[in-house]
């Protein structure tokens, strides 16, 4: 048995999307995953494409943005499967407005969520990692972080996220924790198909049109994403941290 087989994982907003396809590529690798998200009977989905596969898989309903959700989530996790050394910061909601028509419900709603979600997962998780002397916390970011219009909340969310990485990475690196961000380009998930529904546009002709402007002239997959997160989630991986790899199919500029 490697010893990656032993590990146990948190993915957050692991109902769906990228959430999903992440819960499902770390079972693969013989993790036991927690598949957490807002709705415990969301989760169901996710858990059972794990355990048919002869993986090992709890739900967990939690709002990554309240702390007291978060502590009684990570205990229960340490309960049913084990003390959790993988954590992935994934769960996420858009708000998408122009400046002068966002609300202060919706910049709080996304930072919340994204930021304040990933540091409470973040701070309930790091005392099981430091005793075991190991650790892998992937946040998400996004190609978002760099601006986008309409998008005030969600960049400086998704910029933070950055930042929580690097400092993950400094505080805990000595206690055999890594850090690491992953910052995905146009994926097809839920969130892109609402974002084609804002727009006006149909979800096939938006992303016809985004894939036009990625250098692999495609747009890409939640698998493409969980790819880049296995890595860093990997034991392989202990000698990098701190880092931000954009999966976006091309340079960002
Ligand atoms: P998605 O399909 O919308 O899935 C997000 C999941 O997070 C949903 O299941 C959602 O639950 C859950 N969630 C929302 N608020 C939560 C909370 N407070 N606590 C726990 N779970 C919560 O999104 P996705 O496209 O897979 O995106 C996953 C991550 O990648 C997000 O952080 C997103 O910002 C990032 N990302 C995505 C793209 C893209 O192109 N798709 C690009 C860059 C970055 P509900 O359904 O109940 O709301």
């Amino acid at each position: 048995m490697s010893s990656s087989e032993q590990r146990v994982a948190i993915v957050t907003g692991a109902a769906r999307g990228i959430g999903a396809a992440t819960a499902i590529r770390l079972a693969t690798e013989g993790r036991a995953v927690a598949v957490l998200d807002l709705d415990e009977e969301a989760c169901r989905e996710t858990v059972e494409q794990i355990t048919e596969a002869g993986g090992k898989a709890v739900a967990v309903g939690c709002d990554v943005s309240d702390a007291e959700q978060v502590e009684a989530a990570v205990a229960r996790v340490v309960g049913e499967l084990g003390a959790p050394t993988v954590l992935v910061n994934n769960a996420g909601v858009l708000r998408d407005n122009l400046l002068f028509k966002m609300s202060d419900a919706d910049w709080d709603a996304v930072l919340n969520v994204h930021l304040r979600g990933a540091f409470l997962m973040s701070r309930a998780c790091q005392s099981h990692m430091v005793e075991a002397g190991f650790g892998r916390i992937v946040s998400l970011s996004s190609s978002s972080a760099l601006g986008n219009r309409g998008q005030i909340n969600y960049a400086a969310a998704k910029a933070g996220m950055q930042g929580l990485t690097k400092t993950l990475a400094k505080e805990l690196g000595k206690f055999g924790v890594t850090a690491n961000s992953v910052a995905p380009g146009f994926i097809v998930t839920d969130m892109t198909a609402a974002t084609a529904e804002r727009v006006g546009m149909g979800f096939e002709d938006f992303q016809t049109a985004a894939a036009s402007q990625i250098p692999v002239q495609r747009v890409g997959r939640p698998e493409d994403v969980a790819n880049a997160i296995a890595f860093f989630a990997s034991d392989a991986a202990g000698f990098v941290s701190g880092q931000v790899m954009y999966v976006a199919g091309g340079p960002l500029n």
